[in-house]
């Protein structure tokens, strides 16, 4: 067989290849960028007072035999002032152990927490820490936070602060992800930046593109040129939705220069886009299809509209 026809029946993709889905599982931003946010990066925390323990009504994702739900504890709490004047309550869970133990960890996770920019921390009234390892969430001006999931995906996984991003990210979400300006900026794009973004549309878009974005604008020189065209070129309505936004970013810093290496991806990403067929020549082609009327209900990480997390938006920010 001659060399090329060879290699025109290597180029030729397996039929069972295409109807398959490109992820393997349902990665997010934060999983395909692990690493690219630093526990050294700048950091917000200021302090953390002990006040006491405290009757408290938390959501916990092991009550009600793991489907989640409230329950009253016995909570340690602390504040925790942040250095551009701040605030934000810590209630956690005396199953992570002594006085001592729970200190230890409300103060391990007020650092984690500083490094977020002042307009997601100016949505976070309340920071709910348990012991345990299941999923983390966002939403409803707080944060609901696990010890041992929290210590996995920092030792294990690597991508404990790009999660922290996403799940905050949800606050900001609550105030914005009906309004025309970021559902025209979707339907614009025509595409979304993560399956996990394009599986639920109206409750993981902002926090996925938010992370996306923070991560182009502020560490592109931790990524490298093909991930950053992929952001720019996947959502770059989204983008401009957030760079007009002119959000209040400290103390997270830009990065300076292209000393750093970039940041090797950890898991395959593939761009994946809404309504996209393929044109003649293998190009992806979006189509005008509008967005999909998906339900709100059944992301993970989105916490439900509980009346105690509730908070009203009448802080500053
Ligand atoms: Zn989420």
């Amino acid at each position: 067989m001659k060399p090329f026809l060879l290699l025109l029946i290597l180029m030729i993709p397996c039929g069972s290849c295409l109807g398959q889905k490109p992820w393997p599982y349902k990665p997010g931003v934060a999983e395909h960028y692990a690493g690219t946010i630093r526990s050294t990066g700048p950091s917000a925390f200021g302090s953390i007072t002990y006040v006491g323990q405290q009757e408290k009504t938390v959501f916990d994702r092991r009550a009600k035999d793991g489907n989640g739900g409230r329950i009253t504890i016995h909570a340690h709490v602390f504040n925790i002032a942040w250095s551009d004047g701040l605030s934000s309550e810590m209630v956690a869970n005396p199953d992570i152990g002594d006085l001592a133990a729970v200190t230890a960890q409300a103060e391990r996770h007020a650092k984690i927490v500083g490094l977020l920019p002042h307009c997601l921390r100016s949505l976070l009234d309340r920071i709910v820490l348990h012991g345990g390892n299941v999923t983390m969430g966002g939403g409803n001006r707080s944060l609901l936070l696990y010890s041992e999931k929290t210590m996995q995906h920092e030792t294990q996984k690597g991508k404990l602060h790009e999660i922290i991003v996403h799940e905050a990210a949800h606050n900001l979400g609550q105030t914005m992800e009906k309004s025309p300006e970021w559902l025209a900026a979707q339907y614009s794009d025509n595409a979304f930046i993560s399956k996990y973004a394009q599986d639920f549309p109206l409750r993981e878009d902002v926090s996925e593109s938010f992370l996306a974005w923070l991560i182009l604008r502020y560490h592109r020189h931790r990524i490298t040129e093909e991930q950053a065209n992929t952001i720019s070129s996947q959502i770059p309505a989204r983008l401009k939705y957030f760079d007009e936004r002119n959000y209040n970013m400290f103390p997270v810093a830009a990065d300076a220069g292209s000393t750093e290496p970039p940041q090797k991806s950890s898991i395959g990403f593939q761009p994946m886009h809404r309504g996209t067929t393929s044109g003649s020549d293998g190009s992806p082609v979006r189509s005008p299809t509008p967005l999909p009327p998906k339900a709100w209900a059944g992301s993970p990480c989105y916490l439900p509209d509980l009346s105690p997390f509730t908070f009203h938006l009448s802080r500053a920010r």
